[in-house]
Parts: structure tokens; sequence; C-alpha cells
């Protein structure tokens, strides 16, 4: 190795040493600062959606059927609100009790709403409801006509499928507040004034559906917190009998179309389309009415009505609506199709 070989190689080494140095020292305007907000070219909108168990749904059906018929002022009645409370509590929800006066046309009865409250500090909040009494007559029966039912699809489905999205929601956090609403004393109306017409509109000026739904009527008027507010409401009654069909509820379409058009679409998509129907189905008086009627939220009904054009099934008012029509799966496509909205409403607000 030669003398001036060993110069350049200095040289070259003392070239090299400026330039890295000139780059470490441009560095910092040359990268952006960890600060700099990014934007990415593809928006992170990946939603996970959590499993909704069927399995799990069947439990609390068979919970509610297993203490009699909720009847407003039985002992069973008494005893499932305290299970509700305190299954609600479980699951991390904030519980308001909302005790009153349910005047049916044949009595007054002791009734009450049960409001579980996942994340009430929320602003932005989902109304998830169903009627969690039985019905005090099997008038559709051919016997026993004035004994109570056990409502396991009138009744206990829904409740049911509110507890299970309750469980995951604790398992599976969103930033959406969820109002969870059982609602009493739905099912002590007159039969023979129409609990399924088609004309509830033109009617509403009388009274011929009041006997109905007197705890949604009763909550509308006296909202658990003042000047409640949702983006929009869910209403499931009957959702859990095998051979199930949800038609296009009359009032919802009317009161909150785009809704109906919103989880049709999702349970489309999920491959539930021979469950909810694209079949318009006549009014029905219901617990979204008097939400929408006393609130304005857009509350959507979930109904079944299993037969073609759309009624009610066989079981529906008798004594055959026991545990054992309960569908597990059909429980499980609800449950799903609304935790799929749920969980995507969540996401469009990240
Ligand atoms: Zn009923």
């Amino acid at each position: 190795m030669s003398k001036s070989s060993s110069r350049q190689k200095m040289a070259y080494g003392l070239i090299v040493i400026l330039v890295l140095s000139i780059l470490v020292m441009a560095l910092p305007k040359i990268l952006p600062k960890k600060d700099t907000p990014v934007t990415p070219v593809v928006p992170a909108v990946s939603v996970d959606v959590p499993a909704f168990s069927g399995d799990s749904a069947f439990v609390y059906v068979k919970k509610q059927v297993d203490f009699g018929p909720r009847v407003p002022g039985s002992p069973a009645h008494k005893s499932c609100a305290a299970w509700l409370v305190a299954s609600f509590k479980k699951y991390g929800l904030t519980v308001i009790e909302q005790p009153f006066k349910a005047k049916a046309y044949f009595g007054t009865l002791d009734a009450v709403n049960i409001i579980g409250q996942y994340k009430p500090e929320l602003p932005n909040r989902i109304l998830l409801c169903a009627h969690w009494d039985s019905r005090h007559i099997a008038d559709k029966d051919t016997k026993d006509q004035d004994k109570p039912i056990l409502g396991a699809d009138d009744g206990a489905s829904g409740v049911a499928v509110l507890l299970e999205m309750a469980r995951i929601l604790q398992q599976n956090p969103v930033e959406y507040g969820v109002d969870f609403i059982c609602f009493d004393a739905e099912d002590l109306g007159d039969e023979r004034t129409p609990s399924s017409d088609a004309s509830i509109m033109a009617q509403s000026g009388g009274n011929t559906t009041e006997t109905w739904c007197l705890g949604s009527q009763y909550w509308s008027q006296n909202l658990h917190k003042p000047g409640y507010k949702a983006h929009f409401g869910i209403l499931f009654d009957m959702v859990g009998a095998s051979g199930a069909k949800f038609p296009r509820e009359g009032i919802s379409m009317l009161k909150a179309p785009e809704f109906v058009n919103k989880i049709w679409a999702v349970a489309a998509e999920l491959g539930f389309d021979d469950l909810f129907v694209n079949t318009p189905a006549g009014q029905i008086t219901d617990d979204h009415y008097f939400v929408m009627r006393g609130t304005n939220i857009p509350t959507v009904d979930i109904i079944g009505m299993p037969k073609s054009p759309p009624m009610f099934g066989d079981h529906h008012h008798t004594h055959f609506d026991n545990l054992t029509i309960i569908d597990n799966d059909v429980l499980r496509k609800v449950g799903q199709v609304t935790a799929t909205v749920i969980y995507r409403a969540a996401a469009q607000l990240r």
C-alpha cells in the first residue's frame, strides 16, 4: 500500500463524513415532525363484529319462562324484574327502574319499566327495546283462555336479544351509548280493540289502540332522562320462534324507512334474507309507535309475522307460546344483524 493511496483514502473518508454530517443536520427538515398528522391513503374502517350467541340468548329465554307467566303484579313478574335488574348490572349497565301503575282495561296493576344504560355519559346513543311482560290471558287458544301465557316468543325472546347484546358489549366495548329498555305491560290490551290494524294512524285520534303498550306509553311521557335522545331505535317483538319471518312493518316503514332499509340490507348481506323478508306488512300497535309518538326517535319494529300475507304465528296469545317453539338460530340471526348495525354505527363515529 503506497503513501499517496492512503492520503487519498483519508480524503475520501473526510468527504464521506462531511456528507453524512450535512445529511444528519438536514434530516429534521426532510422528515415530518412526529406530531405531523398523517392522512392515510385508505381510511381505517375495519369493523370487527363480535359473534352473537343464539345459545346464550336461548338460556335467557328459558330463564324468563322458568319464572312462569310474567303478568304485572304476579310473584313471577316480581322475581323476573329482580333478575333482569341484576343481569343488566352484571353486564356493567347503569340501571334505572321506573315503576308505574298500569291502568289495564280490567284493573290497575303494579308495573315497572327496566332501563339498562351502556356508557350513559356518551351523547351518541342507540335505543334497543322489547317488552318483558307476558299476556294475562290466552285469548287466541281453544282452552284455558283465561290463564296467562308463558310468552317465550311474545316477550322473552326480545328481552333475551337485549341481554345477550349487553353481554357482548361488555366483552367488546364500543364508543357508542346503548340504552336497553324492557317495557312492561305491553300485552294487557283488549283484543276487542285491535292490536294489529292497517289504519292505526287514521285511528290515532281515538283510543282504540291505547289499551296496549302501557309501559312505553308511560316511558314516552316520563323519559328516564329529560330530553332523552337516541339516533335510532330497534324494537324486538317475537324474534325467537322457529320459522319466523320479519316483514317490513308498516309504522316502521312510514316513520323510520331509512333504518328499516339499513337493517334489512345488513340482514341480506349476512345471508339472512329468508328471515328478514322484503314483504310489506300492516301497521302494528307496538311499543315503537309510542316511542316515536313521545320522542320522535325513529324506531324500527322487528316483529315475527311468519304467514303470507304477514300475520302473527299460530302460537300468538296461546299456550303454545312456550320454550318448544324457540329456535336458537333465529335468535342468533336477529342478534347478529343487530350487532353488525351497532358496531358499524360506532365505527362511523371514529
Ligand atoms: Zn302479545
